[in-house]
């Protein structure tokens, strides 16, 4: 079940995916940020234009919000070619992906999110699509089938993923190119609540876009979200014109502390604190006990915990820290303390990958 009210839901409900959209920047120029991948990414596309080429594929991980959706959209942009998009949990079956790949034109992007998430026998039709542009489509059953070759054209898979660690070696190799983005300074999420109020036609101070900014985690989609309610509350209890006063004020109403904890990393921790003595504790059981589901608590809550220095995930579970426990006003208890110093607890390598 997930918290319903958060205004960082990280499943967008239809009005706000296309609120999301709305506010796309369509040109890598206009992408803020990242200014690494967007270097990087830019001469693949500035070296496939020269030789009139297809750009290679390019493989985008990192948390969600950071612009892996926006980047394959701008690819197929910068490429003056049709994006077709899909996602690994929607192509079970090879035949699935066969169609699709099938359809495609040359030079055309296709854009597979949550490419993780894709079965083993569509992932193993991919890795001769991407190397080869053939796929083999066995027709009948037993000892009877037959595989019949179907070339498709030259095109390029933009995979998105935010957990790089889980893709097999085999599929990771076949990208020849490889982004993976981080966390936005402040300074650029305030770039991009500027620029997504402009759009949206909200008159906002510097100073609020910067307050918006630094509670946003890092992660663009929620400064765009956080910018909406505040937008919103702006709207209800004053003339429209956005204020730090009044950014304050929505932000509290709408449970986001200073640090940028909304609902659901509050309840993490809490729970982790209060219900299990600070840990460890596993990830499922963490899960129940905040009632959401397991991804969302792995992929949305920790990232952003464990960057602050509230959170370590360790081999016996999570535990939190004690910025953490100070974080929620609550005294660490002296293991917490010695566990901090003594760095025997490693945290997981795959977290961001
Ligand atoms: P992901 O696919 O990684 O989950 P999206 O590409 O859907 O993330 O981005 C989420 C939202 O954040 C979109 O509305 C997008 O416009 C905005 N966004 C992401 N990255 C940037 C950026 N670098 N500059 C401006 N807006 C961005």
């Amino acid at each position: 079940m997930m918290m319903e009210h958060s205004p960082v839901d990280p499943v967008g409900q239809p009005e706000e995916q296309a609120a999301e959209a709305a506010l796309r920047p369509s040109r890598l120029a206009e992408f803020e940020g990242q200014p690494r991948v967007r270097g990087q990414l830019g001469l693949v596309l500035d070296a496939a234009k020269h030789r009139g080429s297809t750009p290679d594929h390019v493989l985008l991980a990192g948390p969600p919000g950071l612009g892996k959706t926006t980047l394959a959209m701008i690819i197929a942009a910068e490429m003056g070619v049709p994006l077709h998009i899909t996602s690994g949990p929607a192509i079970q079956h090879p035949g699935d992906l066969a169609a699709i790949l099938s359809g495609l034109v040359e030079g055309e992007v296709l854009f597979l999110d949550e490419i993780h998430r894709m079965s083993r026998p569509a992932e193993e039709m991919l890795y001769l699509a991407m190397e080869d542009f053939r796929v083999d489509v066995i027709v009948g059953k037993g000892p009877g089938a037959t595989a019949i070759p179907i070339t498709i054209p030259p095109f390029t898979l933009v995979g998105a993923t935010t957990r790089a660690g889980l893709l097999p070696s085999p599929l990771r190799d076949r990208f020849g190119f490889t982004a993976q983005l981080d966390f936005y300074e402040v300074d650029d999420l305030r770039g991009i609540v500027l620029r997504s109020a402009a759009k949206l036609d909200v008159r906002i101070d510097t100073e609020s876009a910067q307050i918006i900014a630094s509670r946003s985690r890092g992660t663009p989609r929620i400064a765009n979200r956080l910018l909406r309610r505040v937008r919103d509350y702006a709207q209800v209890n004053a003339d429209g014109q956005i204020d730090a006063d009044l950014a304050r004020a929505a932000l509290k109403l709408y449970e986001v502390d200073e640090l940028g904890l909304d609902r659901l990393d509050r309840s993490v921790l809490d729970a982790i604190c209060r219900k299990f003595g600070g840990g460890p504790v596993g990830l499922s059981t963490l899960a129940i006990s905040v009632g959401e589901e397991t991804e969302t608590v792995e992929e949305v809550a920790e990232p952003f915990l464990v960057r602050q220095g509230f959170l370590m995930r360790t081999p016996r579970g999570r535990v939190a820290m004690p910025a953490g426990w100070e974080h929620l006003g609550l005294t660490p208890p002296v293991e917490a303390a010695q566990r901090a110093g003594s760095g025997t607890d490693e945290p997981d390598p795959d977290l961001f990958s």
